[in-house]
């Protein structure tokens, strides 16, 4: 078995797939399936990566656009006959390259699987399938005043079935928690094409293993997610505060960031924002935040007590030094909002290529890790743009590369790679994770088995061949080796 983990006695990837891929055909036949298969290179195209930049390079794959469940398991079991890599597909939104196509790989897109089955407002709790756009659960559930609380930035893209695959992280996870908080229970088709139904629908449960949380962050290694069972929060009442407080850099706001939590509020989000994201929104919208400062906090507080809390909060701001704005108004506080938006949205277009780190510390090192991106930036000459989920103590540290320094294969110079590598080892020395909320895909794998130690990753990957004993479920993804 190759790494890519296509079968190599049955011929090149690229030939088995096709054998596969005309098995499969007439098994769907067979059963009347409503399947798309696709195998020309300008259909497949689309499906070919994920948004963290990372090529395939020219690989031949083939997509398979699920209807059922029967369809998913169908799949699977087509794949393990024939030794063919499966990889599930949400929105395609990821930045870590996890649903990246690779050679002889079959794409099994979920992206039909879009129906909300159930939201029992008693219990709390829905039912979902797995290519969900994450936005429109809380879209459901708000005429019964429920929400789904975990909020990636990118909810209106991604796919809960994805989210539940890198077990993503959101703007108001200080508060409510990261996806696998609010799992209760899984549907999910194991390599051999079983069903298996993990967790349970009460909010309380613990019987055997928790193999819900288990593969809550599998990054579609262990099985493919069909279905799941989500806690839903009541929509707080009372209307939200929204704060923004411009500082002078960016660590004297990570610093108030800190600070803020000896109030003993919890902020409903605390996202950080630095002096270059705003100066590029500027550029591109004709605002003027850069001139405010070049760190911005931007806090909300909500629930009957958002005013109080916001209140005690700004204190804090407003000695910290900041230039501090406060509403409740709905207008206004979605024009704060926007900037957040704005930043992690696509900006003007620029001849720059960008490597996103994803990096954790202990809330008690973030001005630390704050202060070494920017020498880490200094010293490798590389520009080293900072958007923080600071309440979490996610920073998201992306490099920024001109198109101009790739070589001739399109590949980033060694110095991008060796900051990179500079920022993953300083937040392991501060006690932190190489990633908060992206998962490991492609382009962390190499900085794995630093983190987990051998003993770790040994073992991690025992749990990988116990589930998936061919390699075939997303095969090269999170372990670099077979
Ligand atoms: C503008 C923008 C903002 C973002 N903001 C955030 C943020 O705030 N927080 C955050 O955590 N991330 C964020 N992301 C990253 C990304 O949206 C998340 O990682 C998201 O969870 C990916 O969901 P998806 O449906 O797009 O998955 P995909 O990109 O399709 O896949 C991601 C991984 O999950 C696997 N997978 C997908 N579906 C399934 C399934 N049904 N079963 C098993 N495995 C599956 C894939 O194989 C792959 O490994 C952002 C991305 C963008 C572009």
């Amino acid at each position: 078995m190759s790494e890519g983990g296509a079968a190599e006695p049955g011929g090149s990837a690229g030939a088995v797939l096709e054998r596969a891929v005309a098995h499969l055909r007439a098994v769907q036949q067979d059963a009347g399936s409503a399947a798309v298969v696709l195998t020309d290179p300008a259909d497949v195209a689309p499906y070919a990566r994920d948004r963290s930049g990372h090529l395939p390079g020219d690989v031949e794959f083939a997509v398979v656009i699920a209807s059922t469940v029967s369809d998913v398991q169908q799949v699977c079991r087509v794949a393990t006959e024939f030794g063919v890599p499966v990889i599930a597909r949400g929105g395609g939104s990821g930045y870590a390259g996890g649903a990246t196509a690779t050679a002889g790989a079959i794409i099994l897109s979920l992206e039909r699987f879009t129906g909300i089955r159930s939201i029992d407002a008693e219990s709390g709790v829905c039912e979902v399938e797995a290519g969900v756009v994450t936005a429109d659960i809380s879209l459901a559930a708000r005429p019964l005043g429920l929400r789904y609380a975990p909020d990636p930035a990118s909810a209106a893209i991604s796919t809960i079935g994805g989210n539940i695959a890198t077990n993503a992280g959101g703007l108001c996870c200080v508060k409510y928690g990261v996806t696998r908080d609010s799992v209760l229970a899984l549907d999910v088709v194991l390599a051999s094409g079983e069903l298996i139904h993990t967790g349970h629908r009460s909010i309380k449960g613990v019987s055997g293993y928790d193999l819900t949380a288990l593969f809550v962050g599998s990054e579609g290694t262990l099985g493919v997610v069909v279905g799941a069972t989500l806690r839903l929060l009541p929509v707080p009442l009372g209307v939200p505060r929204t704060v923004a407080a411009f500082f002078p850099t960016a660590d004297a706001a990570t610093a108030a960031s800190v600070a803020l939590f000896s109030t003993g509020v919890r902020p409903s989000m605390l996202e950080l924002i630095d002096g270059v994201h705003l100066a590029r929104i500027d550029e591109w919208r004709g605002t003027t935040f850069r001139s405010r400062g070049a760190g911005l906090l931007l806090v909300q507080t909500d629930g009957l007590a958002a005013e109080t809390e916001a209140q005690l909060l700004i204190d804090v701001l407003s000695q910290a030094g900041s230039d501090v704005e406060v509403t409740a108004d709905t207008a206004r506080e979605q024009e704060m909002l926007d900037i957040r938006r704005w930043t992690s949205q696509d900006q003007a277009p620029r001849p720059e290529i960008t490597l996103n780190e994803d990096l954790a510390v202990p809330r008690h090192r973030l001005v630390e890790m704050v202060r070494r991106i920017e020498s880490i930036s200094a010293e490798f000459g590389v520009v080293i743009t900072i958007l923080a989920h600071i309440g979490d103590g996610n920073i998201h540290a992306n490099l920024r590369i001109p198109t101009s320094e790739l070589d001739a294969d399109g590949q980033l110079p060694p110095r991008a790679w060796a900051a990179a590598d500079a920022l993953v080892a300083t937040a392991l020395e501060l006690g932190g994770t190489i990633t908060g909320e992206h998962g490991i895909g492609i382009l962390k794998r190499r900085w794995l088995r630093r983190e987990l130690g051998d003993v770790q990753y040994e073992l991690q990957r025992s749990v990988k061949r116990l589930f998936d004993p061919q390699n075939l479920l997303n095969p090269g993804k999170v372990f670099h080796e077979a």
